[in-house]
């Protein structure tokens, strides 16, 4: 028997140009908890920081989140060679499927991944939409457009 989890468990690629791509899985909700742990960290750091630093934090944060729902949904990629980020010794088969990889790929690639990754994860919980609009992140993800302005709950 499959069972539940094996119905809610959907995997898309995403084709990216040169012959490359990125199989994605759609995430649990244990799973998009570990990426949230990334927008918590956040709102920690943000207490310590003048005006200033709270905003530039809550950018890197919005971008260590998706890099991490990025991350833990790759079921296989096909990325190969040296990754110049890193600086890996040598070339690589294939690259690892870890966080410092996924920083590694190409931005517009990523912005394809996580378009996918957030798709097939319907849309933000209210902490995320309220970690992107204070990172200012502009234009561009589907679904913003229909997501209405909330008083920002930002006090612990
Ligand atoms: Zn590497």
């Amino acid at each position: 028997m499959e069972g539940y989890a094996a119905t809610r468990r959907k995997v898309a690629t995403v084709d990216l140009d040169g012959d490359y791509f990125v199989r994605v899985k759609k995430l649990n909700r244990l799973e998009v908890e570990q990426a949230e742990l990334a927008l918590s960290d956040n709102l920690m750091r943000q207490r310590v920081g003048d005006g200033e630093s709270v905003e530039a934090s809550m950018k890197m944060d919005s971008s260590a989140y998706r890099t991490r729902m990025v991350a833990i949904s790759i079921v296989e990629w096909n990325l190969d060679g040296p990754c110049e980020a890193l600086k890996c010794p040598g070339n690589h088969d294939r690259w690892p499927v870890d966080e410092a990889h996924v920083r590694a790929m190409d931005s517009a690639d990523f912005m394809s991944v996580w378009r996918q990754v957030n798709a097939l994860n319907e849309g933000r919980k209210p902490a995320e939409r309220l970690a992107f609009r204070a990172g200012g992140e502009r234009g561009g993800d589907a679904g913003d457009a229909d997501v209405a302005p909330e008083p920002a709950p930002l006090r612990a």
